[in-house]
């Protein structure tokens, strides 16, 4: 017997049959002899019907902004998930499974104040453990907790794969099961490259970079969670026959593992590529090269909540002027300028310039610690498709390079063969 949490995404449940298809999922699990709780998400295009909803309400006199408040926010939008966890329920009732909603309030899920984008603090997971032991099924609306306010509070967009994952750590779950529409990771976008293989397992970490990288299979929040706690993560697809063999297989069900590095055998040197896209580059030029002109840069930009990624300085030649190069978002580009301009006389730059419409493509694979050369390789097979490469920033087990939007999808491809990823 095993402890598993199994979280079904939006695509999942987002009709009754899909509903009623997920209750066979369950019920295969919980017909095996395992205690199971279910974390999940809305019906798909729920959330964003929602979400919709708060935008256009009606504008705050004399200006162009809807009203807008954080909690009542978070009271609409949660609404979604408290549906589909009913629904389930009703669904494993009907199939004779004893089965029970919650909602995050009930449990409780604690979180943080961070309305709309709150952090979960603290699960009280006695009570669910206690009634899996006397077989029955907690269906746990996801992407919800209970901020110190005693209010709703959301997770941020995606959360419910964090829900599941806290849960899974909370009731010490030998397995947390994340369904969605794809069979698994795979080496890349399956859609750029078609060879593409699935990934058997892949360590915590790679997929923290594939999943902040823009691999859109989980949020990134619930990798960094399911690394904390070594929860081992599943994903897996609810569109496979709930009873074609294998699915119930305890230590190998279809799908890509998610776990601690030493769980994997085989290591490769690179596991996967990924790609951000609309990466914007900013360059300060003839700056004072001094103690200080860094902080005076980047400080002022944290403040505006700027994300800024790859950072270069050029070494002055003679002591006394340097550059700085770094990326932002795209759709940071104006406000970063903006803030800059008001900073100018106290960074002390000569011009800035900029340019939007460019795409980080990052390599990755934790073999890198161990291995020479793997960067070199990068750079030849770019050089080799004349693809310019506009910034490196390399970490332990990341290359990334920025190069221009258009060669994206041909970067994407050609190291995703100089790695051999496209042979088995
Ligand atoms: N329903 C929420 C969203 O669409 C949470 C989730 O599905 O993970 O973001
Ligand atoms: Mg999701």
């Amino acid at each position: 017997m095993a402890r598993i949490v199994m979280k079904f995404g939006g695509t999942s449940v987002a009709d009754l049959d899909r509903i009623h298809n997920v209750a066979r999922h369950v019920k295969r699990e919980v017909d095996a002899g395992h205690e199971v709780a279910v974390v999940v998400s809305a019906m798909s295009g729920k959330t964003n019907e929602l979400v919709g909803w708060v935008q256009n309400m009606p504008k705050v006199a004399g200006s162009n902004a809807p009203f807008y408040d954080a909690r009542e926010y978070d009271a609409i939008v949660a609404s979604g998930e408290q549906v589909t966890s009913g629904l389930l329920a009703i669904a494993l009732q009907s199939m004779g499974i004893n089965a029970r909603s919650w909602q995050g309030w009930q449990i409780p899920i604690r979180t943080d104040n961070a309305h709309g984008a709150a952090r979960i603090l603290d699960i009280e997971g006695a009570e669910i453990i206690r009634r899996m032991g006397e077989g029955q099924v907690a269906v746990v609306a996801g992407f919800q907790g209970l901020g110190p306010d005693n209010r709703l509070a959301t997770l941020g967009r995606g959360g419910s794969d964090t829900s599941a994952v806290a849960i899974a750590a909370a009731v010490k779950a030998d397995r947390c099961d994340i369904y969605t529409d794809v069979d698994g990771v795979y080496t890349t976008d399956p859609r750029i490259e078609p060879k593409a293989r699935r990934l058997k397992k892949i360590a915590f970490e790679e997929m923290l970079e594939m999943a902040s990288l823009g691999a859109k299979v989980l949020q990134v929040r619930s990798v960094e969670l399911a690394m904390v706690h070594k929860v081992r993560t599943f994903v897996r697809s609810s569109f496979e026959d709930p009873d074609a063999p294998g699915m119930g297989d305890l230590l190998n069900p279809p799908g890509t593992l998610i776990c601690d590095e030493e769980e994997i055998v085989e290591q490769e040197v690179v596991t996967g590529i990924a790609y951000a896209k609309d990466e914007a580059q900013i360059s300060l030029r003839r700056l004072a090269d001094r103690p200080g002109v860094s902080a005076a840069i980047f400080g002022p930009l944290a403040e505006a909540h700027i994300n800024v990624d790859m950072i270069v300085q050029n070494i002055s030649e003679d002591g006394s002027k340097t550059d700085m190069t770094f990326t932002v978002p795209s759709g940071d580009v104006d406000k970063a300028l903006r803030v800059l301009g008001d900073n100018k006389d106290k960074i002390g730059y000569d011009v800035i310039q900029s340019e939007a419409g460019l795409v980080k493509v990052s390599v990755i694979g934790i073999g890198m610690r161990s291995h020479a050369g793997v960067a070199a390789s990068a750079f030849r097979a770019l050089a080799d498709k004349g693809i310019n490469i506009k910034a490196i920033t390399t970490s332990e087990i990341k290359i990334s390079i920025l190069i221009d939007g258009p060669y994206a999808e041909l970067a994407v491809r050609t190291l995703h063969s100089a790695y051999g990823l496209d042979k088995s």
